[in-house]
């Protein structure tokens, strides 16, 4: 296309650059036989409850637009659950807003809260969304990187470095994408402090708060007193409930921002699909047991930790939480895109290359989504096993 074309595409988005996960995706769509590991996409079904209430809105024509913010029953459902497990107050009538999955109520957040020039604190390696948004809007994402050998831990020193005056926002994620690294309740607390003494609102999001294995939970920076003021908490249905298409979230936020939120809400997609607002209402109620989700996670978090370091020369870090774990592929000899794109062509298994998520610190990384069937898991396992030997031979 010519530049003086008039669809000569807006700076916003001319700088946001194609997601290498989904490069990797579509790649491996086009192949035969592949095992895929590289999206965030539970295989399971919701629970059967659930499945039945969708059904049941669109047998019934519940299929209108509903109020900007959501269902009143659905903002309750999801003030009594943060309640539950924050242990704080939520108003539905006017701190809750319900969106089209968890990345509309990110992108909403920092579409309503930031300025060009403003500074936004992510921690590294990262959920790739934030930084593209962040870009797009004129702000400046600040990188505070984590160390693979240090677990990748998150400390409140490291954070304090880089915050400047600009600083407006800080983003975290625990548990985190792609590294299932929890940020420790000490952590937190000391970031509560930071966010006083300098003055910068919190996005909290904690899409994967119920994948956290070994009978452990993560903590919330909203539960700490004060914070609930300054910060947006993000979750959703899409990891809890394998819920992804059913494109259904929220942002919890002061009202004063909630408002603004959702007034633009009106003018980019008018109100999350209604069949899924009532499939979320039964999600969230005390009829539904999704356990069986983590349960299966679990097991397959065991499978692919154990199948992975029995492989010579691959070796994987722990995986408290999520469906993804970062294996260290230095022992091949490959940088990991290579390795990635070489797997994927010779032995038909989908992975992404560490520094997707963050720079060249992750070279040695790749990380695996363990969103298939156990089986499928170890038929990867026996694949990467005999790349890392043709490799050798
Ligand atoms: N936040 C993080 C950290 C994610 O990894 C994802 C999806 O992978 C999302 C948000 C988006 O979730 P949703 O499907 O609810 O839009």
């Amino acid at each position: 296309m010519s530049a003086d074309t008039p669809l000569k595409t807006a700076a916003r988005v001319a700088c946001v650059a194609p997601s290498p996960p989904r490069a990797v995706f579509d790649l491996a769509s086009t192949l035969d036989d592949v095992v895929d590991l590289t999206l965030g996409d539970p295989d399971l079904p919701p629970p059967v409850n659930v499945r039945e209430a969708a059904c049941r809105a669109v047998m019934a024509g519940r299929t209108r637009y509903s109020a900007n913010a959501g269902l009143r029953e659905l903002r309750q459902a999801v003030a009594a659950d943060a309640e539950r497990t924050l242990g704080i107050p939520v108003d539905p009538e006017t701190e809750v807003v319900i969106t089209v999955g968890a990345m509309e109520a990110s992108f909403l957040t920092l579409y309503s809260l930031l300025e060009p020039g403003d500074e936004v604190v992510i921690h590294v390696p990262y959920w790739i969304n934030y930084s593209q948004v962040v870009r797009s809007l004129g702000a400046t994402p600040v990188f505070v990187y984590t160390r693979p050998e240090e677990g990748f831990r998150l400390t409140a020193e490291a954070l304090e470095e880089v915050l400047t005056p600009k600083t407006r926002l800080v983003i975290l994620n625990s548990p985190n994408n792609p590294t299932g690294a929890i940020i420790p309740e000490k952590t937190l607390a000391r970031i509560a402090e930071l966010a006083f003494e300098r003055n910068f609102a919190v996005l909290s999001d904690e899409i994967y708060d119920s994948l956290v294995y070994d009978g452990k939970k993560s903590s919330s920076i909203l539960s700490i007193p004060g914070m609930k003021e300054r910060s947006v908490l993000i979750n959703g249905v899409s990891k809890r409930f394998a819920m992804t298409g059913y494109r259904l979230g929220w942002a919890i936020a002061p009202a004063s921002l909630a408002a603004q939120m959702t007034k633009m809400q009106e003018n980019i997609v008018a109100c999350a699909p209604l069949p899924a607002q009532y499939a979320a209402i039964e999600a969230l109620s005390p009829r539904t047991d999704a356990s069986f989700i983590r349960e299966e996670f679990q097991r397959r978090r065991d499978v692919l930790v154990q199948g992975i370091d029995a492989i010579p020369g691959l070796k994987c870090l722990p995986v408290p939480a999520t469906f993804y774990a970062m294996a260290d592929i230095s022992g091949s000899g490959l940088g990991a895109e290579e390795f990635v794109y070489r797997m994927l062509r010779e032995v038909k298994v989908a992975t992404v290359f560490g520094p997707a998520y963050g720079g060249e610190l992750y070279r040695n990384f790749i990380r695996i989504a363990f969103t298939v069937k156990e089986e499928r898991l170890k038929i990867a396992l026996e694949r990467m096993g005999n790349f890392m030997a043709s490799l050798k031979s």
